[in-house]
């Protein structure tokens, strides 16, 4: 692979600067910059187009048309979190949409905690292998 996915790069391809305030996420574009650095290029070019809602706390409402349509919503109180949190945050959901797990009609399966849901253990492990760091508050007994 020779595109070597960077910051500047990930902003390029799925940031639009009205969804994402660059500015008051200083934790969230962090947390970009470790999502680059440890997920294999492989990844980000098998991904499908997706953009990042990262709004201010300060915005009281917005609407929005994001094109395309998969959207990553990261909340302004991730700012307020150990860096380890939000960066553990930022891959999870990218996890889920390489693993597709938007395309699931039913994904939640009721009678199953949401922790132990098959596509919460299985983007955790994917993270995993990716050099993250599962917070304690996700750890599964057993
Ligand atoms: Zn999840």
């Amino acid at each position: 692979m020779v595109m070597g996915m960077n910051i500047e790069l990930l902003f390029d391809l799925f940031v639009q600067p009205e969804l994402f305030d660059r500015h008051a996420r200083d934790k969230t574009v962090r947390a970009l910059q470790t999502l680059c650095d440890r997920v294999p290029d492989e990844v980000f070019v098998s991904m499908p187009t997706f953009s990042i809602l990262a709004p201010d706390a300060k915005v009281d409402g917005a609407v929005y048309c994001p094109v395309p349509e998969i959207v990553i919503y990261l909340s302004p109180s991730l700012e307020d979190e150990p860096q380890e949190k939000v960066d553990f945050t930022v891959g999870h959901e990218f996890a889920h949409i390489y693993l597709c797990h938007h395309e699931e009609d039913e994904s939640m399966i009721t009678w199953i905690p949401y922790l132990d849901q098959p596509t919460e253990v299985e983007a955790d492990e994917l993270v995993k292998q990716w050099g993250y760091t599962v917070p304690e508050d996700r750890r599964r007994v057993g």
